[in-house]
């Protein structure tokens, strides 16, 4: 047998994180309890980890960590530069946590604009509900900014634009989460809120990846 056969089996295959490109060196812990190892040590240690709930419009959302540091980094390197890798990493420590929490619960995108996702050219947090495994819907839409040219300045603030796709029907008696990454002044949450509540959901909870505002900017019910 040739000496690369040999070493070809996944349990010696070299696994770079995700994040700093370092080889990860496991434990023999995450030897045992992780099939794919996304991000070494370091980097997992540099993550915020906040898991506190909070009450917006009277449901509970779920704050994983603060918008800052290395989560702050991913979400622009993702957004912005496209790095697509980066997706399972997001939700990749909160998970075991996330499916106790919610364990029978589907997952919703808060949508971004039209034009946004054709730039980007995906669905940044369809991608990462995607890439956690995470049972989720994509069923609101966002009109694009262009579509939204005929209203007032104040109307638009008001109005984002966001509606059920027809799909939204699959949601009447689930349990519902909704998903964004960063709750900034809450008024796109909000709206999208407005548009699940016209189904007949059985519940409704929030997940926010990074918490902007430590609780100061928006009214809490
Ligand atoms: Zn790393």
């Amino acid at each position: 047998m040739e000496p690369s056969k040999k070493y070809n089996d996944t349990t010696n295959k070299e696994i770079y994180c995700k994040s700093c490109f370092e080889e990860i060196h496991l434990s023999p812990i995450r030897r045992a309890i992780e099939k794919n190892p996304l991000l070494c040590d370091k980097c997992i240690s540099k993550i915020e980890k906040k898991l506190v709930i909070r009450k917006f419009e009277g449901i509970p959302i779920l704050f994983l960590s603060n918008y800052s540091g290395i989560m702050e980094s991913w979400l622009m390197n993702f957004k912005e530069y496209k790095d697509v890798e980066l997706a399972p990493c997001f939700l990749s420590i909160f998970l075991p946590f996330i499916r106790l929490l919610f364990p029978f619960h589907t997952f919703v995108p808060l949508p971004s604009s039209k034009e946004r996702i054709e730039k980007r050219g995906f669905d940044h947090l369809s991608m990462i509900l995607q890439a956690s495994k995470l049972p989720f819907l994509s069923c609101l839409e966002k009109r694009s900014s262009g579509e939204q040219k005929n209203k007032s300045f104040i109307e638009r603030r008001k109005d984002k634009g966001i509606s059920l796709l027809p799909n939204a029907s699959q949601l009447q008696g689930k349990r519902v989460v909704l998903f964004d990454d960063v709750l900034t002044t809450g008024s796109t949450f909000l709206e999208s809120l407005k548009q699940i509540q016209k189904i007949e959901v059985k519940s409704i909870h929030g997940l926010i990846l990074m918490d902007h505002h430590e609780g100061q900017d928006f009214q809490i019910k």
